[in-house]
C-alpha cells in the first residue's frame, strides 16, 4: 500500500486539476493528483481529444488533447506526483485539521488541503448487459486498458465501435497472441482513419474482425476462458480467450464524493466564490464539480477558480506567512518553483 505526503491532494486530473498544480506551485505548495482514469486530461482526453476548443484565452484554436499536453508541460517545473487509475473513495479529517485521502486500491495521501476537481464525477465504464460478467471482473474482464503490457501474448476479444475500441485494437494488434474485435454494426463511430486502419488490418489477417455481432455470454470456472459471440445476431460462435474488453464508453458518476459530508446542490458541491472553499474547512472544489450563483461549466472559469483557491490554501499551508501576489513575468518560473 502506497503512503504519500504532500501539501495539497487534488482529486481529479482534468484541465482544472492540472492547472491547480500550476497555481499552487507558484506559491511553493506541493501537489499530488489522483484520478480514477489511467491518463490525465479528464473530459478533454476521454470525450473529445481531437476536437478544437476556441475559447481558451490566448489560443484562437487548440485541440483538446494538445491543451492537456500543454498543461502537463506547464506544470512540469513544479514536479507534481500522480496516482492514476485509482478512484478516491474516502476522505478523513484528522484532529489537527489535516486529511487522509484514500483510494480504492488502498493508496493513502496525507495532506493539509484537499482540492476536489472531480468534474462530472469519476467516469465509470458503461457495462454491457451480459449475465455473470461481474464474476470475471479482474479475472479476465477489463473495462479500461490501464497497461497494454498486461495483454501481451494473450488471446483478447475487444468489443465496441468507438474511438477507444478502434485505437486499442490498432495498438494491441502486435502485442496480443490473438486479437478479435467484435462490433454490432457495419460502420464505426470512431475516427474514419482509425476505422479504415482496422478494416485493412483485418484484411491482412493481423486481427479478427466480426461485424454485425455481439458478445452475449461469458464462460469459465475460476477465470474467464471463453466468450460466445452471436454472429449476425443469429449464429452463436464460441471463442477461447484470456481477456474480454468491452469498450462502450464511460459515464460520469458523482460516486463517493456524495458521502464526504459536503454541501451539495443538484449533484455539485456548493462553494464560497471568495476562494471556492466548501463547507468543510481545508476542502476546496473547483471546475465542473462546483456550483454557485452564475456558475458556468467552462475550462476558463475553472482556471480562475484554481487561482483564487491557491491563494486561500496558502494561508492553511503557511499560516505564518503573508500572501503576496507575484507576477510570473517578474519572478519567472525558476524563481517561484519549490
Ligand atoms: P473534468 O474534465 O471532468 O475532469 C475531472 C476528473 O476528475 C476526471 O478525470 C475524473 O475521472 C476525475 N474524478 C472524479 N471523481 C473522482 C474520484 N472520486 N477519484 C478520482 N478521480 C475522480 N469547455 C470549454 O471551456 N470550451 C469548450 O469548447 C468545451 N467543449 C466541450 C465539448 C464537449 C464534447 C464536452 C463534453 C465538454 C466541453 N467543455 C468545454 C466542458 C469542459 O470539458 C469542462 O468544463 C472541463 O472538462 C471541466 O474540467 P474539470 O477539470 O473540472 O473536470
Amino acid at each position: 500500500m502506497d503512503k504519500i505526503t504532500t501539501d495539497i491532494c487534488i482529486v481529479g486530473a482534468g484541465p482544472v486539476g492540472l492547472f491547480a498544480v500550476f497555481e499552487a506551485g507558484l506559491l511553493k505548495m506541493r501537489c499530488h493528483v489522483v484520478d480514477a482514469l489511467p491518463a490525465v486530461g479528464g473530459q478533454l482526453s476521454e470525450i473529445y481529444p481531437k476536437k478544437p476548443i476556441y475559447d481558451i484565452p490566448g489560443f484562437p484554436e487548440v485541440l483538446a488533447g494538445d491543451l492537456v499536453k500543454n498543461l502537463e508541460q506547464q506544470i512540469a517545473p513544479f514536479h507534481p506526483t500522480f496516482t492514476l487509475g485509482e478512484r478516491v473513495d474516502d476522505l478523513e479529517k484528522l484532529d489537527d485539521g489535516s486529511f487522509i485521502v484514500r483510494t480504492v486500491a488502498g493508496t493513502e495521501i496525507a495532506c493539509k488541503v484537499v482540492v476536489i476537481a472531480g468534474g462530472l464525477g469519476s467516469f465509470e465504464p458503461r457495462k454491457p448487459a451480459i449475465e455473470h460478467l461481474d464474476k470475471y471482473e479482474k479475472n479476465g474482464v477489463e473495462y479500461m486498458v490501464r497497461d497494454p503490457e498486461h495483454f501481451r501474448d494473450k488471446r483478447v476479444v475487444i468489443s465496441g465501435g468507438g474511438d477507444s475500441a478502434l485505437d486499442w485494437t490498432i495498438f494491441m494488434a502486435g502485442l496480443c497472441k490473438e486479437l478479435t474485435l467484435v462490433h454490432r454494426g457495419t460502420t464505426f463511430r470512431g475516427a474514419p482513419e482509425s476505422a479504415a486502419k482496422v478494416l485493412s488490418m483485418a484484411e491482412e489477417g493481423q486481427i479478427n474482425l466480426i461485424l454485425k455481432s455481439n458478445v452475449t455470454e461469458v464462460h469459465g470456472e475460476e477465470k474467464l476462458e471463453a466468450v460466445t459471440v452471436m454472429v449476425d445476431n443469429t449464429t452463436p460462435h464460441q471463442i477461447e480467450v484470456d481477456n474480454f474488453i468491452p469498450l462502450f464508453g464511460l459515464v460520469p458518476k458523482l460516486g463517493p464524493i456524495e458521502d464526504w459530508g459536503l454541501e451539495l446542490e443538484k449533484n455539485a458541491i456548493l462553494v464560497n466564490t471568495e476562494d471556492y472553499s466548501t463547507n468543510i474547512p481545508g476542502i476546496y472544489a473547483i471546475g465542473d464539480i462546483n456550483t454557485y450563483p452564475g456558475k458556468l461549466k467552462l475550462i476558463l472559469c475553472g482556471f480562475h477558480e484554481a487561482a483564487l483557491m491557491a491563494q486561500s490554501a496558502y494561508n492553511i499551508i503557511y499560516p505564518d506567512k503573508k500572501f503576496v501576489l507575484k507576477y510570473t513575468t517578474v519572478n519567472g518560473i525558476q524563481e517561484l518553483q519549490a
